[in-house]
């Protein structure tokens, strides 16, 4: 069985075609600034093999339809000897960012449920659009072949009221259905199930708090593997600090801004989501950056760094409060995986909580999942990489198997 995955996003498509029997990548791709004046696709075919082959080609690629195109095009191309034809794949799945309160699980697409996404449109203006745009195109293309939605929020649907609620007036839950939702539910409820699957245990009997620090980042408690609360919200934009998102702030900052410095709502929406983060602290949101310029005295990055991990911190701390027991804390993405300063700044201190990190295993990088705990450790540590991918390809094949 070979699943397409396609990420669509407003400029972007990522794709990945797996063939689930070992379930191994034949091929990896981005199709980049689409609709600008230079466009650029790049594949690599069979990674990780000694047959890998990468294809790039630099052209004006009109809209997400063209971009598609072309990827089927060299999946299909009969000197890679990817597929011989479009039916060789049996299912496409697609990361849809906002399911509203929709969608609990990955849904087989039909008409209506591409109504009820575009109806989730004012939640997530963004993403869903281009989503959309994806799963137009990747129809027309595979006829025939099932399409299936796979939702960001999708994972935190079992968070409790009391935990998605804003403290603000309930018409605006009613109405406009303002409450927290949370993202990044794919790569968290990944790398609970491997996890749990590392450690041995049903994830049904285990209580973890999992970290995403990528660009964007988020925390998410989970209680008898299933999310009870997380640090993402309405938007993308709450909790954590993040690369260039400011994270969680006090509300009136908002109208302190429009009084006082003459911001209409659109510059302070831009401001929060571009320029803050760790970019609006130090102007640089990479974290290798960061390392770097701390390493040269540079006292704006380091309270960069400062301001992440204490914040954190603090939302470690919260989340062992929300669940009790804690069994397990997972590290991943980007940041996650590769920075031990971040991960031990992150837990330092937490030892009277039974959380201690062996420095020698800390000090490497993330490749494959890795137990980062010192054996004393009563809450075990673990590194574990992310792979959403894979998340919606396992959630196709199981939704076509049933
Ligand atoms: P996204 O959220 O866009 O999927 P990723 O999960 O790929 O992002 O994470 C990207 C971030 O990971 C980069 O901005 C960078 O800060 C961080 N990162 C990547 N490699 C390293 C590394 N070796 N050390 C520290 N940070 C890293």
């Amino acid at each position: 069985m070979k699943i397409l995955v396609i990420n669509s996003g407003s400029s972007s498509i990522k794709f990945q075609l797996i063939d689930m029997a070992g379930e191994s990548v034949l091929a990896a791709g981005l199709v980049e600034r689409i609709g600008e004046k230079e466009g650029f696709i790049q594949c690599t075919l069979k990674p990780g093999t000694d047959e890998k082959q990468m294809v790039m080609s630099q052209e004006f690629i009109a809209d997400h339809q063209s971009g598609m195109r072309m990827a089927v095009d060299i999946l299909t191309d009969p000197d890679t000897g990817i597929i011989s034809d479009r039916a060789d794949i049996s299912g496409v799945g697609h990361r849809v960012v906002h399911g509203g309160e929709d969608f609990y699980q990955p849904t087989l697409i039909t008409d209506d449920v591409l109504a009820a996404i575009e109806r989730n449109i004012p939640l997530a203006p963004l993403h869903n659009p281009p989503n959309l745009d994806g799963i137009r195109v990747a129809r027309e293309l595979f006829p025939g072949v099932e399409q299936i939605a796979v939702f960001d929020t999708a994972f935190h649907q079992s968070i409790p009221p009391h935990a998605y609620h804003y403290a603000l007036p309930h018409e605006l839950y009613e109405e406009q259905r303002i409450r927290r939702y949370g993202f990044h539910g794919t790569s968290h409820n990944y790398v609970a199930a491997e996890c749990a699957r590392l450690m041995g245990k049903p994830l049904e009997e285990l209580n973890l708090i999992t970290i995403h620090l990528g660009n964007g980042c988020s925390m998410t408690a989970i209680k008898n593997g299933r999310s009870v609360d997380t640090t993402l919200g309405f938007t993308p934009l709450e909790g954590l600090v993040m690369g260039t998102r400011s994270g969680d702030i006090d509300p009136a900052i908002h109208s302190f801004l429009a009084r006082n410095c003459g911001m209409d709502i659109e510059a302070i929406d831009t401001m929060l989501n571009k320029d803050s983060g760790l970019k609006g602290l130090c102007g640089m949101n990479d974290m290798r950056d960061i390392h770097e310029q701390i390493s040269h005295g540079n006292e704006r990055a380091r309270l960069a760094l400062e301001v992440q991990t204490y914040r954190n911190r603090k939302y470690v701390g919260a989340f062992m409060a929300v669940l009790g027991r804690v069994d397990a804390i997972v590290f991943t993405a980007g940041i996650g995986e590769n920075d031990p300063v971040v991960r031990s700044k992150t837990l330092e201190g937490l030892e009277l909580f039974g959380i201690m990190l062996d420095p020698d295993v800390n000090n490497q990088r993330v490749k494959e999942p890795l137990l980062l705990s010192d054996p004393a450790s009563r809450v075990q540590v673990w590194g574990i990489p992310t792979n959403e991918e894979l998340a919606i390809a396992r959630e196709v094949k199981s939704l076509l198997g049933r």
